[in-house]
């Protein structure tokens, strides 16, 4: 039997189907065009599962258990409904019953970094752990807290929104409605703003070279490849933004002190040259790292599925 699992993500929706080892058969993506309404984001959703399926030259009546819907914010998953996601501005949005009208299956709704958490935890960087944090650095940062193999959804799903927690207090203005939250310094789209902002300074910078003083085309590892040439200004960029993501993983390892912290995203890319440095930062200041033979930081892996791991957990939601 087969699994649907959804990635309602901000740009892209992407549709794949998974076996119960989570391997992903086959997917699809169509542009989420987010400023259409819910019910024709929905419809797309139901014609590529229909698409996929068929794609995959299986029977969506006889082959398909269920679909799983990873969504960015909070979902209600009883009544199926996206309750509050700040980047998209819903507020109690349907999509269970939506989705029905198309497709007669079971269906489950999730927080994507949930799902990606769920999935690093099974088959991923989390696998023999009982107790994980997945962090999902994208255009935002959302994170997974994964307790004895399930995920933690708090009194009412909203659990594991790291991405909001204030790590500079009157800082960067945030899209929920704070400042200085952790996604306004440790995501993407803020190495990528303060990558700009480097380069527009310091017009001499290679950073300012590769892009050919075109900031169209700065993109998240262009801060990386120049520090990575020797560029000072870069180097010093990609100091400040490892220290701020340090900042959040010593956050979350002294809140919850997890077996394990799995950053995934674009970053994995960096590997080691991101990974040992993050890592250096958190056990230098994580709470107690004078007692380094009794009270270790949690250790610190990146992702070893990358971003279907949010199509794979999605398959995986139960009631
Ligand atoms: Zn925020």
């Amino acid at each position: 039997m087969y699994y649907l699992g959804v990635n309602f993500g901000r740009t892209v929706i992407t549709v794949g189907v998974v076996d119960e080892n989570g391997e992903i058969i086959i997917k699809g993506s169509v542009p989420t065009l987010k400023y259409r309404g819910i019910e024709d984001i929905v419809k797309d959703i139901a014609t590529l599962c229909i698409r996929v399926v068929n794609n995959a030259k299986l029977n969506i009546d006889k082959d398909i258990v269920s679909i799983g819907i990873a969504i960015t914010g909070i979902p209600d998953k009883k009544d199926g409904t996206i309750v509050y996601s700040s980047y998209f501005d819903y507020h109690t949005v349907q999509v269970k019953s939506i989705l029905k009208q198309y497709i007669n299956l079971p269906i489950y709704i999730e927080n994507d970094a949930n799902c990606y958490g769920l999935a690093e935890s099974r088959w991923g960087a989390a696998k023999g752990f009982k107790n994980s944090v997945t962090v999902n650095i994208g255009q935002g940062v959302g994170a997974g807290i994964i307790v004895d193999g399930k995920i933690y959804n708090g009194a009412f799903s909203g659990a594991g929104e790291l991405g909001h927690h204030v790590i500079v207090v009157d800082g960067e203005p945030c899209h929920c409605g704070r400042r200085g939250c952790w996604e306004c310094y440790a995501s993407e789209d803020a190495l990528i703003r303060d990558a700009k902002i480097l380069s527009i300074k310091y017009p001499k910078s290679e950073i300012f070279k590769m892009v050919n003083g075109d900031f169209r085309v700065m993109s998240y590892n262009t801060p990386f490849e120049a520090a990575k040439m020797g560029d000072k200004y870069a180097v010093e960029l990609i100091n400040k933004y490892i220290k701020y993501m340090a900042v959040g993983v010593i956050n979350i390892a002294n809140i919850l002190q997890p077996d394990v912290i799995v950053i995934g995203g674009k970053v994995m890319e960096q590997g080691e040259y991101f990974l040992d440095s993050l890592k250096n930062e958190v056990e230098k200041h994580h709470y107690g790292d004078h007692l380094s033979n009794t009270l270790r930081a949690p250790e610190i892996k990146l992702s070893q599925i990358g971003y279907d791991a949010i199509i794979m957990g999605a398959a995986m939601l139960r009631e």
